[in-house]
């Protein structure tokens, strides 16, 4: 490859990332909240960066900031990540991607003289983590035709503020989002960086990894019914306890994550009467279980169902299923999971495949259609969504680096 890294300054992204740390945090962490004035403010800044590039910048049906360096061709590679954060977040989470990709648009515009073999687009998502209306992927589902707009039509914040009315306040129209989906007609690939928000490279002791796609998931409530009895009147054997068989679901979950892979989790448990002096009559418990793989996925899916039904008829209990939300594991493309790997090895040495257990917004750009992948960096403590969230200068730089290989490998290969 001709001319590779000629002008690209990691550092710069390093220092830039500590400029917005600045101004956009507090002591409790990043405040980048989508569609607050501290969102806008950020928005702001990153403009005031790119207006020192030749680009055209315009936001879309759907509030995605968008970024063009025209090429040659009219076909595009997509850069993307999300300048929003939910409430004391972490530094890097989402803006990482984008001011990674604002360096390698500097690289690409210097290096090909204003005019690349085809044409560039920086994204940056509009409310990816969907921390104020429980909704992530806002931005990115619009765009990808996803977004179920009956449902987010009716989401408000705690404040009782409508999602309709929070974007109105930024200019965007609810009823229109769905013509962001123009914005993807010709586009050719999607790249996303993205800290690894989970300890697997830091326990592999690898800075960069290729993801491989994002988890399948599949998320239900289960209620078991029993009978309510005094505590201390009735004999051990007379009971019909929905608490006992619920709970035997926690080390049955746990073996099934082992026998196929993948993770699942009990997250919450409510009982009632739920009082000290009664047995237990209704305890309902979810369940989250995700797989990168469809098929391991189901019979997860499968061997709960079944080891419910036992525990329930084993204590004279009935057990119901409820769906509470569900989606399709989304694999990455495979010619760009190989220029993935080659940019890390080119860069440090050494890679890992490994799947994404949170959603991206990569996901939704794939779901249309699009080839798509992923690179994570290492995170030091695999904690995100905290401020303690953070990764090695060393990586950082590193990161842009292979990033920006990357972008170039995809650059030649899909013009
Ligand atoms: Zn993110």
């Amino acid at each position: 490859m001709r001319g590779v890294n000629s002008t690209l300054d990691p550092r710069r992204t390093v220092a830039e990332l500590q400029e917005l740390r600045r101004l956009t945090s507090d002591e409790q962490g990043a405040q980048r909240v989508a569609f607050t004035p501290m969102w806008v403010k950020t928005r702001e800044w990153l403009r005031a960066k790119l207006a020192a590039l030749p680009l055209e910048t315009h936001v879309d049906a759907a509030g995605n900031l968008w970024s063009t360096l025209k090429g040659r061709s009219e076909k595009s590679l997509l850069i993307g990540g999300h300048m929003d954060s939910v409430p004391n977040g972490g530094w890097l989470d989402g803006c990482l991607n984008v001011l990674a990709g604002l360096e390698v648009l500097r690289r690409i515009d210097a290096q090909y003289d204003h005019q690349p073999p085809m044409t560039v687009r920086l994204v940056d998502w509009a409310d990816e983590e969907g921390a104020r209306f429980g909704r992530s992927l806002f931005g990115s589902s619009a765009c990808s035709g996803n977004l179920d707009l009956a449902e987010a039509r009716k989401l408000v914040d705690r404040d009782g503020v409508r999602l309709a009315d929070a974007l109105a306040g930024v200019g965007v129209a609810f009823e229109n989002v769905k013509d962001s989906r123009r914005e993807l007609a010709n586009a050719a690939a999607y790249l996303e960086l993205h800290i690894e928000q989970g300890p697997v490279l830091l326990d592999l002791g690898l800075p960069l990894g290729v993801v491989l796609g994002t988890f399948g998931v599949e998320r239900h409530a289960i209620t078991f019914h029993g009978q309510a009895a005094h505590s201390g009147s009735t004999p051990m054997n007379r009971r019909r306890d929905a608490f006992l068989a619920a709970a035997r679901m926690s080390p049955e979950i746990y073996e099934i994550a082992r026998r196929h892979g993948g993770v699942g989790t009990i997250g919450s448990c409510t009982t009632k009467p739920g009082i000290v002096t009664s047995v237990v009559e209704d305890c309902r418990i979810t369940l989250d279980q995700r797989h990168l793989d469809a098929a391991a996925l189901a019979t997860s899916l499968a061997e709960a169902r079944a080891a419910s039904g036992r525990f329930a008829s084993e204590g004279g209990v009935d057990v119901a299923w409820e769906r509470l939300w569900n989606i399709e594991p989304v694999l990455f493309d495979p010619r760009l999971l190989q220029f993935c790997e080659e940019s890390i090895l080119e860069t440090c040495g050494k890679v890992h495949r490994l799947p994404s257990g949170p959603l991206h917004d990569a996901a939704e750009v794939a779901r249309a259609g699009v080839p798509t992948v992923m690179m994570f960096v290492q995170s030091l403590h695999g904690i995100s969504h905290n401020r303690i969230e953070d990764t090695s200068e060393e990586h950082l730089e590193l990161c842009v680096r292979a990033f920006d290989r990357l972008a170039e490998k995809t650059l030649q290969a899909f013009a």
